[in-house]
């Protein structure tokens, strides 16, 4: 894993290749690899296997532009069974995400040995598992590990299988039938094993008819920084077990994303409104303001003016496309106090007609609306 090639290439295309690019880049790949064309060649199944990957992860807008960003690191420990896309695939993987590749006509001749798609019997994928999992600011910016438990199906210990009598394991049911023209010969998949070729023999108590029993596991989802609300990662082989040592589904995680108690996210960047003293505001002073990875202290300048929006650079979150990290505005409130005292309000009171206490907004203010401006520059 230590020395993986860059996927682009791999595939033999420029950085900025398009969808279709990647697509046709791919395929020129997987002809001339394919283990067919190349009966025993290890070499030529390791190509194989790799022009797959880099498919897997180039084809998929959120995998390559994370990819894009952090390179394999990006793509998680894949090794440790909780990685997301990239790496430990197999043949029969490779052949059931790209059907559409393989089985999508032009390609005829192949799928013979690997479990081919319309004749003979056929391996059966387990059918996904989704599950939501809530993460605070801080692991949406720094990345974490989260352990879930999933209750998924498994293949029962000491199930066996016998060929299904229905079909012969051939998988397929031929019917006959007589019309106008003459006999038509009309191949279904088989109802009874649903064209897996075989059956269930000896099933353990506690598992299905198919041999599948629900076990809770607990499994380690590896969580890339950049991550939030609605986006799914998907871990390979952790949904349900397929009967008869078929593809298991895979495991969906979909984030949600926990509200933090004064920071505000809005795209990549963090708000937070700061209140600080009319004398702070007045004489100047230092404050205290809370990010992701704990506390900083700002300057509040002398004769800051309320509404004043100061910039912390890089302190929001890692953009997924790959545009940096976002930034984090405090907005500055200045309290009005309103429980002084007589004497407190007395002062007030005699700099109520003070020329330094009148508003001159036009002398070295923006308005709001410049401000906001200003900050989506
Ligand atoms: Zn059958």
């Amino acid at each position: 894993m230590s020395n993986k090639r860059d996927y682009y290439e791999i595939l033999g295309v420029a950085k900025s290749a398009s969808a279709a690019e990647i697509k046709k880049a791919y395929r020129k790949q997987a002809v001339k690899y394919h283990p067919d064309k190349n009966p025993g060649d290890k070499e030529a199944e390791e190509k194989f296997k790799e022009a797959a990957e880099a498919y897997e992860v180039l084809s998929d807008d959120n995998k390559r532009a994370r990819y894009d960003q952090y390179g394999h690191a990006g793509m998680g420990g894949a090794a440790g069974g909780g990685g997301f896309g990239g790496g430990g695939m197999n043949m029969e993987d490779i052949f059931s995400q790209f059907g559409d590749i393989f089985g999508g006509g032009g390609f005829g001749g192949f799928g013979g040995g690997f479990g081919g798609q319309s004749r003979g019997p056929r391996r059966m994928k387990g059918s996904d598992l989704r599950i939501r999992v809530k993460l605070n600011l801080e692991e949406m910016v720094n990345g974490c590990e989260k352990k879930v438990k999933v209750k998924r199906f498994k293949q029962a210990p000491g199930v066996t299988a016998k060929t299904c009598p229905t079909c012969n394991g051939s998988g397929q049911q031929v019917r006959v039938t007589n019309t106008i023209l003459g006999q038509m010969q009309t191949a279904t998949t088989c109802g009874t094993c649903q064209g897996v070729g075989k059956v269930a023999d000896k099933i353990p108590s506690g598992a299905n008819n198919q041999g599948l029993i629900k076990e809770e596991e607990t499994i380690d989802l590896q969580i890339p920084a950049g991550a939030r609300e609605g986006i799914q990662l998907q871990v390979r082989g952790k949904g349900n077990d397929a009967p008869f040592d078929g593809i298991p589904g895979d495991l969906l995680v979909v984030i949600e994303e926990e509200e933090h108690d004064a920071l505000k996210r809005d795209g990549n960047n963090l708000h937070y409104d700061l209140y600080i003293s009319m004398p702070d505001a007045i004489l100047g002073s230092s404050q205290e303001v809370p990010t992701v990875n704990g506390k900083v202290k700002i300057k509040i300048d002398k004769g800051t003016q309320s509404g004043k929006v100061l910039r912390l650079k890089g302190q929001g979150l890692v953009d997924l496309n790959g545009y940096g990290k976002g930034d984090l505005f405090v907005h500055v409130n200045i309290w009005t106090p309103t429980n002084l005292s007589k004497e407190q309000e007395a002062f007030f009171e005699k700099m109520r007609d003070d020329s330094h206490f009148s508003p001159e907004p036009s002398k070295n203010e923006k308005s709001f609306f410049e401000r906001v401006k200003d900050m989506f520059q």
